[in-house]
C-alpha cells in the first residue's frame, strides 16, 4: 500500500466513517470503555476480530501477538505486554470472557517445526510458549499442523489459569475462557468444547466454548483430561 494511500484512508475514516458513529464514540469517551471480552488473537492479518464477532467500538479489549500465546504469569519472560493486558482486562475492566483465537495456516505454529532467523532472538524465545503443543513429527503435514494449532490454543487457556486473578474469577463463575480455532478458508470458528473433548464448528456447537481447561499431552489423540 503506497504511503499516500494510507493517508487517503485516514482522511476517509475521519470524513466518511466517523460521522456515522460520532455519538457512539462520544458516549465511549464520556462514559469510558466497558468491554466485556478480552480477545487474545494471533497477529495474522487474516484474523479480523470485529468481522468475526460482529463487535463494534468499545466491545473488545484486544491483545494480539505472534501465535496468540499467553506468557507465564511468573514473569520469567521479563517485560510483557500480553501479561499486563490480561491483568488490566481482568482487574480493571472486569471482563467476563477471555477468548484465545488461533487459526489455520499459522506461521508461528509452522515455525515451531522449522528454522527461525538467528537474529530473531525475541521471536525464538517467544515461540517457546507454543513448544509444548508440538507433535513428535519432523515434517508435519496439514493435519499435524492443524492439531498443533488447536493444542496450542488449549495450552494457552491452561496457562491463563495460572494467573491468580483469572483462576479466582473462573472458579467463582464470573469469568469464562474460550478457545477458538479460526478456519480461514471456511470463514468459520471452531470452538473448544471440553464436554465433547475437542473443537466443534460454530455451526454445530451449542456454546461459544467452555472452560476452564487442563492441557494434556494426549489432547487430540487420546482425548483430554477432566476439567479443573
Ligand atoms: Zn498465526
Amino acid at each position: 500500500m503506497p504511503e499516500d494511500d494510507l493517508l487517503q484512508r485516514l482522511r476517509r475514516f475521519h470524513d466518511d466513517a466517523f460521522p456515522t458513529q460520532r455519538s457512539l464514540f462520544r458516549h465511549l469517551v464520556d462514559d469510558g470503555q466497558h468491554p466485556t471480552t478480552l480477545f487474545i488473537g494471533c497477529s495474522d492479518s487474516r484474523i479480523v476480530p470485529y468481522l468475526l464477532t460482529g463487535a463494534g467500538p468499545g466491545e473488545l479489549f484486544l491483545v494480539r501477538n505472534v501465535g496468540a500465546f499467553v506468557p507465564p504469569h511468573d514473569q520469567s519472560q521479563g517485560f510483557h505486554g500480553t501479561a499486563a493486558a490480561i491483568e488490566f482486562a481482568v482487574l480493571n475492566l472486569n471482563v467476563q470472557r477471555i477468548v484465545v483465537c488461533g487459526h489455520t495456516h499459522c506461521g508461528a505454529i509452522r515455525a515451531l517445526y522449522g528454522e527461525v532467523p538467528a537474529s530473531a532472538t525475541n521471536l525464538r524465545a517467544w515461540l517457546e510458549l507454543g513448544r509444548e503443543a508440538t507433535l513428535p513429527v519432523a515434517d508435519p503435514g496439514p493435519e499435524a499442523l492443524r492439531r498443533t494449532e488447536q493444542r496450542a490454543i488449549v495450552l494457552q487457556l491452561e496457562r491463563l489459569m495460572d494467573y491468580p486473578m483469572v483462576r479466582e474469577r473462573v472458579e467463582a463463575g464470573v469469568l469464562s475462557l474460550h478457545g477458538w480455532h479460526y478456519v480461514i478458508e471456511d470463514g468459520e470458528i471452531h470452538v473448544f468444547d471440553i464436554q465433547r473433548g475437542g473443537f466443534v464448528p460454530a455451526g454445530l456447537a451449542d456454546n461459544a466454548g467452555t472452560g476452564p481447561y487442563r492441557f494434556s499431552e494426549g489432547f487430540g489423540a487420546e482425548g483430554i483430561q477432566e476439567p479443573v
